[in-house]
C-alpha cells in the first residue's frame, strides 16, 4: 500500500501534538509567522518530565527536546540520547517505570543536538541503531560524544524486542538525509524529530531541510 509522507505527517500532527504540547504556549497561527518569530521562545522550556503516551511507551522531555522510550519484556528501547545530561535524566526516568536495562538506542537523524551522550546506554550493553546515511556524517564530522551505530539499514527497519516492535521508516532526504520516522506498536501516533514539532511544522527557518525532495513511500 502506498502512503504519502504528507499523510503520515498529518497523523502525527493530529495525534502527537495533543500529547506533547505545552500548556499556554503560542498558537499555531503565531508559530507559523515568518522568522524571526518570538513565539518560538515557547520552546525554551525549563526542567524535565515524563509523559505516558501508550502502553509501555513514554515521552521524555528535557527543556525543549524530547525522546521516547518503550518498555518491553526483554529490555527498553530508547531514542535520541541528545546529550550527557539528557541521557542521564532519561535513564533515571526509565528507572522510575521499569527495572529493565536499556538494550537498544535508536537515532532519529544525524544532528549533534539529538545524538550525543549515548555512552551511558552503551555502558549497559545497548545496541545502537541508525539509518546507514548517518554513519557518513559521523565519520565526516567526528564527535567523541557520539556512539557509533552497531546496526544500520537502508530503507525501513522494524525493531523487535521482547514481544514489542517499533517501525523505523525512511523517506529520503528531508531534514538531514538519514531521518527516520518512528512508529511504536502501541498508540496511534508517530515520533518525528525536527520535522513536526509541538505546535509548529516545520522549524520556522528550515535548517538543513531538503523541501525539493517530496516523494512517496512504498
Ligand atoms: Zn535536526
Amino acid at each position: 500500500m502506498k502512503r504519502g509522507i504528507t499523510n503520515i505527517a498529518f497523523v502525527a500532527v493530529l495525534a502527537v501534538t495533543p500529547a506533547l504540547a505545552w500548556e499556554d504556549g503560542p498558537s499555531l497561527e503565531e508559530l507559523m509567522k515568518p522568522a524571526p518569530n518570538r513565539a518560538w521562545n515557547g520552546f525554551a522550556l525549563a526542567g524535565h518530565s515524563t509523559t505516558k503516551l501508550a502502553d509501555g511507551v513514554y515521552a521524555f522531555r528535557n527543556t525543549g527536546t524530547r525522546s521516547i522510550f518503550m518498555v518491553t519484556n526483554d529490555g527498553v528501547i530508547a531514542t535520541d540520547p541528545v546529550s550527557e545530561t539528557h541521557a542521564k535524566l532519561m535513564r533515571e526516568a526509565i528507572a522510575e517505570v521499569t527495572d529493565q536495562p536499556v538494550t537498544h538506542v535508536v537515532y532519529s537523524h544525524e544532528h549533534w543536538d539529538h545524538v550525543q551522550g549515548g555512552q551511558i546506554f552503551k555502558d549497559e550493553g545497548a545496541t545502537f541503531i541508525a539509518h546507514e546515511n548517518c554513519v557518513r556524517h559521523f565519520y565526516d564530522r567526528p564527535n567523541p560524544n557520539i556512539v557509533m551505530p552497531d546496526v544500520t539499514f537502508s530503507d525501513d527497519y522494524t525493531l523487535e524486542v521482547g514481544g514489542r516492535s517499533m517501525e523505523l521508516m525512511y523517506f529520503g532526504p528531508n531534514h538531514g538525509d538519514c531521518m527516520v520516522v518512528m512508529r511504536p506498536d502501541a498508540g496511534d501516533f508517530l515520533f518525528i524529530v525536527d520535522l513536526v514539532t509541538s505546535g509548529g511544522a516545520p522549524l520556522g527557518f528550515m535548517p538543513d531541510y531538503a523541501p525539493h525532495h517530496c516523494g512517496t513511500h512504498a
